[in-house]
């Protein structure tokens, strides 16, 4: 495989977060710099035999800001600029970064081009800042073609640390140390050392490279996340559950999918799934999956109509749901799709 011989051309898009912050000598608070500029920050970009655009969001934000809005339109940029380049660079803060890339992952269906998220602990100014190293992998992993002129990794991705990560299987799970990043429940997808190692038996590929791919922007953000802990009170729980606002709630559920078995509790779960509601396990381990037939405690939430999220993070099935709810109003119809494995999100 020749990963550099043929030239590419990527959009960086600046969204926010620390990666793009310079000091400012006068008052020395961290501020954004202009990206138009990034040669002179980065000048390492300009080794790459690829052309680098970029585009910068107008206001930048600190990614704890973040809504659906940013992503609506990430999605109708690429769209709209998806035949111009090879692959997309996104620099976004990393404290949403695992919710923006999960949700994008499910916004855009058959996916030929990369889409690589990536940020850093330390503004890109700063002398031992990891934003350069970053910045650099993610470029050349979204640059990389194989001989065909198909894209090495065609797929949504957290490049972190000198790792690739899938998108919708990375959470952030440490705010001081480089590695910021962990996917638990599914291997790298590339490794950045010497070279960049492509772990291509894992790496997902389109049925069709000529099919364009389906830009879905609508997002339905009725949502809530209930996560358990002992000595929740019953009031809590059907606050959560039950209020009109939520068509779906995530319960974060302890070990293989486990809550209290109090009648109160399963009650509150009975109700919301009758009355339709679309309810979800997840384990609130980092690591491991939902089996609701082990023990009698997940047991009762499987026979209430909770639905398996299998070995998804939190940040997936939010984006998942946010996607399918978008799509259809019908909880069936998400409900069932909830349940497949629509980009490499769970293991089935
Ligand atoms: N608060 C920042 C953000 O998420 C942190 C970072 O970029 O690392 O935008």
């Amino acid at each position: 495989m020749n990963t550099a011989a043929l030239k590419s051309s990527i959009l960086l898009i600046y969204t926010g977060g620390t990666i793009g912050m310079k000091e400012d000598p006068v008052d020395q608070t961290l501020k954004p710099f202009d990206f138009s500029q990034i040669l002179d920050e980065v000048p390492e970009l300009g080794k790459f035999a690829c052309r680098i655009d970029s585009h910068t969001f107008d206001p930048l934000i600190d990614s704890s800001d973040v809504e659906p809005r940013m992503w609506q339109e990430l999605v109708s940029l690429i769209d709209r600029k998806y035949e111009e380049y090879d692959g997309f660079v996104i620099l976004h803060g990393t404290d949403t970064m695992a919710y923006s890339a999960s949700t994008l992952s499910f916004m855009i269906e058959g996916l030929t081009k990369p889409i690589i998220f990536t940020g850093s602990q330390l503004p890109i100014g700063r002398p031992r800042t990891d934003g350069k190293e970053n910045l650099i992998s993610a470029v050349e992993i979204a640059a990389a073609k194989d001989d065909q002129g198909h894209a090495v990794v065609p797929e949504v991705c957290i490049c972190f640390d000198n790792v690739l990560m899938r998108g919708n299987r990375t959470s952030k799970i440490n705010s001081s140390d480089f590695r910021a990043f962990r996917s638990e429940n599914f291997p790298a997808l590339a490794e950045a050392g010497i070279n960049i190692r492509y772990n291509r038996a894992v790496i997902r590929y389109p049925e069709d490279w000529e099919r364009r791919p389906i830009f879905d922007t609508e997002i339905d953000p009725r949502i809530a996340i209930l996560k358990i802990h002992p000595g929740i009170t019953e009031n809590v729980v059907r606050d959560i559950l039950l209020s009109p606002e939520p068509r779906a709630v995530i319960i974060e559920t302890y070990g293989s999918g486990n809550a209290p078995s109090k009648p109160w509790f399963l009650s509150s779960v009975r109700r919301a799934c009758e009355e339709g509601k679309i309810v979800v396990n997840v384990t609130q381990c980092l690591a491991g999956n939902v089996d609701m037939s082990i023990y009698a405690t997940g047991k009762a939430l499987e026979k209430a109509g909770v639905l398996s999220g299998h070995d998804s993070t939190t940040e997936s099935a939010l984006g998942k749901l946010f996607h399918l709810m978008g799509k259809s109003s019908s909880n069936d119809y998400v409900k069932k799709e909830m349940l497949k494995n629509l980009r490499g999100e769970i293991t089935k």
